[in-house]
């Protein structure tokens, strides 16, 4: 899969990933797109961390539990203040399969603001390096001093193509 990226000297981009009580369907998904080439993050520049307050971008799997929510809340908070935030899977946009539990406190955007949602249960490779750019190009525009943060729900909040043409 071959995806524009504009072309810069800029620093390496760190992805860091936030589990908010999935299956773990979209984490293997995103698995998927470290370790096969044709999908790897790093052709766009991007790398994982593991230390939130290097996370450029925030890629959030699985609904929000009442459980995780506290704790996302305030791993959220350490990210740097200009980062975008990636719904990735259907569950952080409406809590999918899992909506109707107790257990769970979505949508996520009700509770922080969300930048890109990469739907799907779980989305494709392909439309996680979609979602991935999306949030590149926006991370881009905020820190070139076109875009600024939000406060929850008052983003206009753009849904990648998750079923890209075959060979796409
Ligand atoms: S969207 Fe589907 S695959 Fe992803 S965490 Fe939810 S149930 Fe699992």
């Amino acid at each position: 899969m071959h995806i524009e990226v504009e072309e810069t000297a800029a620093e390496p981009v760190r992805l860091f990933r936030i589990n908010t009580g999935s299956c773990n369907g979209c984490d293997v998904e995103l698995a998927v797109t470290s370790a096969v080439t044709e999908f790897d993050v790093e052709q766009l520049g991007c790398s994982y961390t593991g230390s939130a307050h290097e996370g450029d971008i925030l890629l959030i799997t699985g609904p929000l539990t009442v459980r995780a929510k506290d704790e996302v809340l305030r791993l959220y908070a350490e990210t740097p203040q200009d980062k975008v935030t990636v719904a990735v899977g259907v569950c952080p946009v409406s809590g999918g399969v899992f909506r109707d539990s107790y257990a769970v406190d979505g949508p996520l955007e009700r509770h922080l603001p969300v930048d890109v949602n990469v739907p799907g249960c779980p989305p494709r490779p392909q439309a996680l390096l979609a979602g991935i750019a999306r949030a590149l190009e926006i991370l881009r525009a905020r820190r070139g001093g076109g875009e600024r943060g939000g406060e929850p729900g008052d983003r206009k909040c753009p849904i990648t193509d998750n079923f890209p043409a075959r060979g796409g």
